[in-house]
């Protein structure tokens, strides 16, 4: 059965290239009936934090990839990987090294001096009939596995295609330091033989690994998984997606409000398609993904594209919906949203927003304390004729039996007839002394969702 898993290391938040790879490892699981692993390889002390985990997992949250199994944590398998080692030691498929790393460098030097590649010279492995060194008193060794020095590694990539490399090209990889902990590569093999992956999906910044970790599988007689390797996403200029493009954080993306969905849908077609398919469901992802429709070349990052999905998901929004998201944002805004039809505020600037944070921002509008317009605004459009225009609308809005956009609408056309003036001549100077702006949605529906009482009281106070 399939098994895929993610396995970021927390180092850091997690970014679009990793998130993306989840995406497909997800799907690719999903579409397949099988079983999405999360494992987080936390062994690099160093550079590993618990914040970097956190932001993990919330950006595999808020995208909805739910792991079947998982999160596992590297470190605390740190036994099993021990054992392996003492096993492969034992049946000869890897061997202590007692070179120092000055050692190593030298002898990577005098080979790159032969116009060799330059590699550990096999000092301390061990071959049939081969006397080893004396042990240096008192140093530590580190394990070595025992790389086959005959042949070659090949795999038929799933996007790459068949990869060989000679084995003459590959070094004894060291799988355990001298502490005695075990190195990145040995513990990605370990887990992936354990948990039974049968498809690795990665970034291709992974392709030098694939040999060594595909030798080091074959030594323990593990079964190979298939494996392919993602090209990466590039920035609009081409070059390799950094913050120099600005957010690369999943979450940051939250903040910025887009919609998980919107994201989703985005990610995927960065670099697979399903014929010219623009907009798709998780469902539809799921249903249609095949690794044959990844794309073999690096994908370009286009926040303009990412805008118009956005865009469209945000419109697709039920009303209830739209409150869920943008609420919070207007209340972190410090906007009041109380005795406000904010379905109809909302939905007033829905179809042209591209993110939540837009529509939180124009929301304000309305939930902002009234902010009388610039004095030279005034001046310019609250003129005296203006002024009188206003009154006379004032007093028939205050007779309106029904306060709605639509009966709004129609006394602001009668206005204009009446007065035999063009819409700008009214519209200006009523939105300026309403809504203390020049610009806003329609007006009828502005005055509508203000309310009858607050409109006539600013209207007043404008005259
Ligand atoms: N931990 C690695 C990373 O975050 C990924 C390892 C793998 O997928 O094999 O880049």
């Amino acid at each position: 059965s399939v098994r895929t898993r993610f396995a970021p290391s927390p180092t850091g938040y997690l970014h679009l290239g990793g998130a993306r790879t989840a995406l497909f490892s997800w799907a690719f699981a999903r579409h397949h009936q099988g079983t999405f692993v999360l494992r987080i390889e936390d062994t690099d002390l160093e550079r590993s934090t618990p914040e970097a985990v956190q932001a993990i997992l919330d950006g595999m949250q808020w995208l909805s990839l739910e792991a079947d199994e998982g999160p596992f944590y590297q470190m605390q398998r740190a036994e099993r990987h021990k054992e392996v080692i003492t096993n492969m030691l034992a049946e000869g498929t890897a061997y202590y090294c007692y070179s120092t790393p000055e050692e190593v460098e030298q002898m990577r030097e005098s080979a790159k001096a032969k116009g060799l590649k330059p590699k550990y010279d096999g000092t301390w492995r061990p071959e049939p009939g081969k006397t080893l060194p004396a042990i240096p008193e008192g140093r530590k060794p580190v394990v070595r596995f025992k790389n086959p020095t005959e042949g070659a590694v090949s795999w038929n990539d799933m996007l790459k295609g068949t990869i060989t490399i000679e084995n003459a090209e590959l070094d004894d990889l060291i799988i355990a330091r001298p502490d005695g902990t075990p190195t990145y590569n040995f513990c990605v093999v370990v887990d992936d033989w354990d948990m039974r992956i049968s498809h690795v999906i990665r970034g291709d910044d992974h392709i030098n690994n694939t040999p060594r970790q595909i030798n080091i599988l074959q030594a323990l007689g593990a079964p190979l998984p298939e494996y392919g390797h993602v090209p990466m996403i590039l920035g609009p200029d081409g070059q390799k997606l950094s913050k120099r493009h600005g957010a690369v954080s999943i979450m940051d993306y939250e903040k910025q409000g887009y919609l998980p969905e919107a994201m989703v849908n985005y990610l995927a077609r960065l670099g697979w398609s399903h014929g010219d398919d623009e907009i798709f469901s998780r469902e539809q992802l799921v249903e249609w993904f095949d690794t044959r429709n990844l794309s073999k070349s690096a994908a370009q990052w286009d926040p303009k594209k990412l805008n118009w999905v956005n865009a469209h998901y945000i419109k697709a929004l039920s009303d209830s919906e739209l409150l869920e998201h943008v609420l919070p944002r207007i209340h972190a805004r410090g906007g009041n949203t109380e005795g406000l039809d904010m379905p109809a505020v909302l939905n007033l600037f829905k179809d042209r927003a591209e993110t939540l944070e837009q529509l939180a921002e124009n929301a304000m509008l309305f939930c902002a304390p009234f902010q009388p317009a610039a004095e030279e605004l005034q001046t310019q459009f609250l003129t005296e004729d203006a002024k009188r225009i206003l009154a006379g609308f004032a007093e028939n809005a205050n007779q309106l039996e029904a306060w709605t956009s639509e009966a709004l609408d129609a006394l602001i056309k009668g206005t204009l007839s009446e007065h035999g003036i063009k819409m700008p001549m009214l519209g200006i100077p009523l939105r300026l002394a309403v809504t203390g702006q020049k610009q806003t949605p329609s007006i009828g529906a502005v005055l509508a969702i203000i309310g009858k009482t607050t409109v006539l009281e600013r209207l007043q106070n404008a005259i």
